[in-house]
């Protein structure tokens, strides 16, 4: 009923507040309580390399259940998160819950996995992010192989050198870094010059349009491949589109004709198979 009296609180004030404005003050009032109710929770999304179907790495994707609107997922609210700057405590939590996992799986024997973190580009506009990064891996004692760092294209295009400069530490620490969405920021491929990146994901409106529309993403792979990066395709459903890249050089994919998002339980369940 939360909803009902947001309702009513929006009646009360939007004479003065846009819905933009209301949403970042709804968001900001229940986040502090979300976090410590550990309303937030991560699912992890198997990535296949496609000769062999193995999985060697995970995405850790963030959702929060919410009392009142049940499983929302990060699309409703990075953008807030970002904009009310709750995206520090959220990003560290992160973070944190997938190395405390990491971990988890390694007591538990399971065969390794590399778990991939989202970040988002406000992230680095914290001074302490890179330490506050090192310390998280000391804690919970996990290398730094076994975490790899996912920055958009379009985060990159800003080519703002405190992101620059934290993403050399962080990569001078044994961190993977991959590019997030390729094809979706502005055709400057300047910042690949920067450092070497060791992936590149193929955005999923690339990926849609297969095997019909194929001439760009046939230009990446090729792109990906000269640069040696690895190259991962976002958003595979269908066995065409699986066909397709395996036999166009793409080296892994991830999407739901292979597995949604999962529990941690279920993603132990896929690892012992
Ligand atoms: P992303 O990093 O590009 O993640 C891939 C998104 O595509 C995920 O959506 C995933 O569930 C979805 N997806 C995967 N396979 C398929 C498929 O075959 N078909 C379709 N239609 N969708 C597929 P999700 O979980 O809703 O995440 C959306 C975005 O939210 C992510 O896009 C990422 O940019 C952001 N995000 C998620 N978790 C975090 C986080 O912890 N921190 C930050 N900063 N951003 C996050
Ligand atoms: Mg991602
Ligand atoms: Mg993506
Ligand atoms: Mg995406």
């Amino acid at each position: 009923h939360a909803k009902q009296e947001g309702r009513n609180q929006f009646a009360m004030y939007q004479s003065t507040f846009d819905e933009g404005e209301y949403k970042r003050f709804l968001f900001k009032s229940q986040f502090v309580k979300a976090l410590a109710d550990r309303q937030f929770y991560l699912d992890y999304q198997p990535r296949v390399e496609l000769d062999s179907g193995e999985i060697q790495s995970l995405e850790a994707l963030v959702r929060w259940n919410h009392p009142d609107q049940g499983i929302v997922g990060p699309m409703e609210f990075i953008t807030l998160a970002e904009e009310t700057g709750f995206i520090m405590p959220l990003g560290e939590w992160v973070f944190q819950e997938a190395c405390r996992q990491i971990k988890e799986w390694q007591q538990k024997d399971l065969p390794p996995v590399r778990v991939a973190i989202n970040v988002s580009p406000k992230q680095f506009l914290q001074p302490s992010f890179v330490n506050k990064i090192k310390e998280i891996l000391r804690v919970n004692d996990i290398k730094p192989s076994c975490i790899e760092i996912e920055i958009t294209e379009s985060a990159l295009m800003k080519d703002e050198p405190h992101i620059i400069d934290a993403l050399k530490v962080i990569k001078g620490m044994g961190i993977s870094l991959s590019i997030d969405d390729f094809g979706t920021g502005y055709s400057s491929l300047q910042y690949l010059k920067t450092f070497k990146f060791d992936a590149l994901k193929i955005d999923r409106s690339f990926i849609k349009d297969l095997p019909q529309d194929k001439a760009l993403t046939k230009m990446i792979i090729s792109l990906a491949r000269k640069l040696k990066l690895k190259v991962i395709a976002e958003g595979v459903e269908t066995h065409e589109q699986h066909t397709w890249l395996l036999n166009s050089g793409c080296h892994q994919a991830q999407g739901y004709l292979y597995s949604k998002p999962l529990g941690a339980s279920d993603v132990e369940y896929i690892l012992n198979e």
